[in-house]
């Protein structure tokens, strides 16, 4: 039995009991092995890229006594995963570039059967979330786990087509969920940034046009924290 990181403990808490799974990236396979041996799901799609990793999986879910439950599909994206096989999309552990990509290419008869998208990027969170918006990938739930003292968010999205925006763009950065519930991870998160930007912002040779950007973005994380993060909010 695997013990799991607390981001994929969390990503497999997103996860509707009963739904049909695919692990885009799936690496080790630990989240569809999981997912079964806890009883959430019955079966689960694994794919990857990259021959090494779906192999290693294969292995892992042998080990587990699970190879007859898990199909494995070496494919860029949801490119190969046959339509009707999965309700639920799980893509982890990418640069939000990469991810938006992998939605945006997903071939459109398997995106029509989604019910349920759990993504975590690792990066270019603006970008992602600016694709989310774009495409009407609504956001329901969210959260963000601290490890190694770096934070990343976890985000369950269905998608309506609807595009939507957010007021402001320090949104797009941080989520509008997190801010509302006065998240205490993202709390630290935040105030860990105005660290990192004071730092760069005390280099003397730092071009004032990034200057001006940091200093920007500084004042936006300061009215978010007054905001949704003062005593009584
Ligand atoms: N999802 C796991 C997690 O969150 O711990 C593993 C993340 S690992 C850092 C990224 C995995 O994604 C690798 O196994 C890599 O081969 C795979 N990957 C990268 N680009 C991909 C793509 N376009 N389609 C499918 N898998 C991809």
């Amino acid at each position: 039995m695997a013990i799991l990181s607390n981001r994929l403990e969390r990503i497999i808490s997103f996860v509707d009991r009963g739904a049909k799974v695919a692990d885009v990236g799936c690496d080790h396979g630990f989240v569809p092995i999981e997912l079964i041996r806890r009883g959430i799901v019955e079966q689960a799609a694994a794919l990857d890229v990259n021959r090494e990793p779906l192999e290693k999986a294969k292995e892992n879910a042998s080990k587990a006594g699970l190879s007859d439950r898990i199909s494995f599909y070496l494919s860029n994206g949801l490119q190969k995963l046959p339509e009707g096989k999965a309700d639920t999309v799980i893509i982890a552990g990418m640069g939000g570039i990469l991810m938006a990509r992998i939605l945006a290419e997903a071939p459109k008869n398997v995106m029509a059967g989604m019910k349920s998208f759990i993504l975590a990027p690792q990066s270019e969170y603006e970008h992602f979330r600016h694709y989310l918006a774009d495409n009407g990938f609504e956001i329901t739930d969210e959260a963000l786990i601290k490890e190694d003292g770096k934070f990343y968010p976890i985000i369950k999205t269905s998608c309506s087509g609807t595009a939507y925006s957010y007021e402001k763009e320090i949104y797009f950065r941080y989520g509008r969920i997190l801010p509302e519930r006065s998240d205490t991870v993202l709390r630290e998160c935040l105030l860990n940034d105005i660290l990192n930007i004071g730092k760069l912002l005390a280099i003397p040779s730092l071009p004032g046009e990034r200057r001006m950007e940091l200093e920007e973005t500084k004042k936006e994380i300061n009215e978010l924290l007054d905001h949704h993060f003062t005593a009584g909010a």
